[in-house]
């Protein structure tokens, strides 16, 4: 069975959030199964590959190259399909981004000619089933939803002067949504299967309070649809090894997690006090104005407050002001840093992760695997793995109140250090959702 993936992000190639930690991940555990995917992504300034060649694909009416690279990371196969508009310093957040993701689906479709199995993630791929469905190759498609918050929207008009499809496509196949072309729609419509990263947040997104305004679509499409939790590079995120850290540990042995505790507050200038630690981007869904608003309280609780984060820039100068004023009790460290995001996860005493939503959410699956109980709202994915009071913290009010109560309970409790333990027992590893995928590809063609 030959599986392509097809995504914008690829931990260590490039990475914004949690798609890239899945996707650098899974196909290593996929391996595990038997099955060897192939996985396709832009090639992004600054990636180490070898150029094999060129290919032809059609844009604007116009015939275009792109650049063929092939790149290889812990055993697994990578081809870089390179367009001139890639070779930008970040995947994402420029004005041209829709029409960048869309040459890239048609550029890449030209490739998928030998496979089986072409799974898709999110809005940037999600134009391939419907390739597929127009006859471009003829691979069984699965478009996995990893946040439908982000949709690939647009003008009509560009789009199909862009991409020359069949203008019958925009009602016909799904791409039309409330006037304009809506990809991640197309993706829902045209797939053979549908998943998204958590079974909760599989049904969250079918109503009208989850579903970003596709929760019709999707509750038309609900036989296709199911949850498929994600799993963590535990070899990857592993404090008995982990190189970021300086001394490492394990469920038998916490000594080394305190001795991390001890740098992290030293580094950050940090008073003593019990410290709980956030790693986000600064998203409208982190919920870190709530955290911004709940400072207060949490200082009046006496607790201490390590950020790393970067995004809205009102909420970064918000916690760089917080910060100033906090000394000793409020760390803020703007940008992206993944060493320091392990000191964070090693070296914290509880974690703070306030979503409004979550599809999945792996950053509270990395702090229960370095012992640091998460605090998290009863939401998504955070609710399938996170078990309160047992191996970290939940509360459901959506403000400052409610990230109080939860820091409460995680204060109450009398044995945090046995909540550590147990967290850092739970099995976060890829084995079974990969046996998961691997039984829904084989269900798509017919081996099941
Ligand atoms: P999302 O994908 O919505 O951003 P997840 O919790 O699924 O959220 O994944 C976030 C991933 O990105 C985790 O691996 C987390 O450690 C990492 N991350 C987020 N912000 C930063 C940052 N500022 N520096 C380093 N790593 C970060």
């Amino acid at each position: 069975m030959r599986v392509a993936f097809v995504a914008s992000e690829a931990f260590p190639f490039a990475k914004v959030g949690g798609l890239a930690d899945v996707i650098g991940s899974l196909p290593q555990a996929l391996q595990k199964q038997g099955l060897e995917p192939t996985i396709f992504l832009p090639w992004y300034w600054g990636i180490q590959g070898y150029y094999v060649g060129e290919a032809w694909f059609s844009f604007e009416g116009r015939r275009e190259q792109m650049g063929i690279g092939h790149a290889e990371h812990n055993g697994v196969r990578y081809v870089l399909v390179g367009l001139g508009d890639f070779a930008r310093d970040k995947p994402y957040g420029y004005p041209d981004d829709f029409r960048r993701f869309v040459r890239f689906a048609l550029a890449t479709a030209h490739l998928l000619g030998d496979f089986d199995i072409v799974h898709a993630h999110d809005w940037q791929a999600a134009l391939l089933p419907l390739l597929r469905n127009l006859g471009w190759f003829k691979a069984r498609t699965i478009y996995t939803i990893h946040n439908l918050a982000y949709q690939g929207v647009w003008g009509s008009q560009d789009f199909y002067a862009w991409t020359g499809l069949p203008g019958e496509t925009y009602y016909g196949a799904g791409l039309e949504h409330h006037g304009s072309v809506n990809l991640m729609k197309a993706g829902i419509v045209n797939a053979d299967a549908v998943t998204t990263v958590s079974p909760r947040y599989a049904w969250e997104i079918t109503t009208p309070e989850g579903g970003e305004g596709l929760d019709g679509v999707l509750r038309a499409h609900q036989w296709k649809l199911r949850g498929i939790l994600n799993g963590l590079d535990t070899h990857y995120w592993n404090p008995a090894t982990d190189p970021y850290l300086q001394h490492h540990y394990d469920a038998s042995d916490l000594s080394g997690k305190a001795q991390n505790r001890a740098l992290l507050l030293a580094e950050l200038a940090l008073e003593d006090r019990p410290t709980l630690g956030v790693v986000s981007r600064f998203a409208q869904q982190k919920g870190i104005d709530l955290i911004a608003d709940a400072v207060d309280g949490l200082m009046g609780l006496g607790i201490n407050l390590v950020v790393l984060g970067s995004g809205d820039p009102n909420l970064e100068r918000t916690f760089a002001w917080m910060a100033a004023h906090l000394k000793g009790r409020l760390a803020y460290v703007q940008g992206y840093n993944e060493a320091l995001a392990h000191r964070i996860y090693a070296g914290s005493d509880g974690f703070l992760m306030p979503s409004r939503f979550e599809p999945c959410g792996l950053a509270q699956l990395i702090a229960m695997r370095y012992g640091t109980p998460p605090i998290v709202r009863a939401v998504g994915g955070l609710l399938d793995t996170v078990k309160h009071w047992e191996t970290g913290f939940m509360f459901d009010a959506l403000d400052a109140g409610g990230i109080l109560h939860g820091v409460r309970e995680f204060l109450k409790h009398p044995d945090r250090e046995s909540v550590a333990r147990k967290a850092m027992q739970q099995d976060f590893s890829w084995d079974k959702p990969a046996r998961e995928y691997l039984a829904l590809y084989r269900q798509l063609l017919g081996m099941a």
